[in-house]
């Protein structure tokens, strides 16, 4: 819509012209307001306005959630990285839109039985690393978000970060915070919750989810295959979420143990994870047969 102060009925609205879009040969339906006389078209109000390159859209959304790289895509379709990383920001606001519609349907069928976990990784170097943490609906196997925040180097590497970054500050807590504050009213009040017993978590399950029946589980060794998420056990009660953290290290490629890729900037980490749980839920959550109701044993 134009952008003055005129408000725009149905009446006052006359259709006027139409022109032909190059980059997609799209026929676009072109509106004038009979008050002002500001034109707009039916493209105006679209989050892909401006695009030159629309029509990768589709194929960029799979990719991106598929372990390909945004470099490596840049090749496949022939564009310019920079187009590239454009689109992922582009990509992510849509995916944000539809994760934000998908917990809205969530609050009228809630989540039993929730999940969650930090995964870690890094900002250029495993001396700046980085957690991710995410929540998920082991049943139905929705992702129900995820946050990205700064974390100090730990280990052997604690001393070597201070003295080439300087101190780090910790910022998982607020990365927990906004994560439990977006996801709070889908969750049902006496859900069951599990997690591993990290020591920052029970002080906000009490104060989030105060009847919730909350477990904590010790963490299992892991399998070589599932990326260090997968645990190398007959039965692991926290499958759900390991399983989700796997997919996230082998499908959005920064994540992937040992890569070449690394994230630069994290807020484009953030962008890239948006983006593959809206393709998680839309494609392959219910979907997939194997990923469907894990039974919980006590
Ligand atoms: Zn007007």
């Amino acid at each position: 819509m134009p952008k003055s102060s005129c408000y725009i009925d149905q009446k006052s609205v006359i259709k006027d012209g139409s022109f032909k879009r190059s980059c997609d040969s799209k026929t676009i339906q072109r509106f004038r307001c009979k008050n002002c006389g500001k034109r707009f078209s039916g493209a105006t109000l679209k989050l892909e306005i401006y695009q030159k390159k629309r029509r990768i859209n589709p194929q960029l959304f799979k990719l991106l959630s598929s372990g390909v790289s945004m470099r490596r895509s840049a090749q496949i379709f022939g564009v310019h990285r920079i187009t590239i990383k454009r689109k992922l920001k582009y990509l992510a606001l849509k995916s944000r839109l539809n994760q934000e519609a998908l917990l809205k349907k969530l609050e009228l069928s809630k989540v039993t039985n929730m999940q969650f976990d930090d995964l870690i990784t890094k900002e250029n170097s495993k001396l700046k690393p980085l957690s991710v943490t995410l929540a998920v609906d082991a049943n139905r196997r929705f992702i129900l978000g995820a946050e990205v925040s700064q974390i100090p180097a730990f280990g052997h590497l604690s001393e070597m970060a201070k003295i080439k970054y300087g101190p780090r500050k910790c910022h998982h807590k607020k990365g927990i915070n906004k994560l439990f504050k977006k996801i709070v009213n889908t969750i049902a009040t006496t859900a069951i919750v599990g997690s591993d017993e990290h020591r920052n978590y029970r002080e906000f399950i009490k104060h989030y989810f105060p009847r919730a029946d909350y477990y904590q589980f010790k963490s299992e060794r892991s399998s070589i295959a599932g990326q260090g998420e997968l645990k190398k056990v007959k039965f692991d009660p926290l499958f759900a979420i390991n399983h989700t953290c796997a997919m996230l290290r082998a499908n959005v490629n920064r994540l992937i143990r040992k890569t070449w890729c690394t994230t630069k900037d994290p807020a484009r980490l953030k962008d890239h994870l948006d983006i593959f749980i809206d393709y998680f839920n839309s494609e392959i959550a219910y979907k997939n047969r194997e990923l469907t109701p894990i039974k919980w044993s006590s």
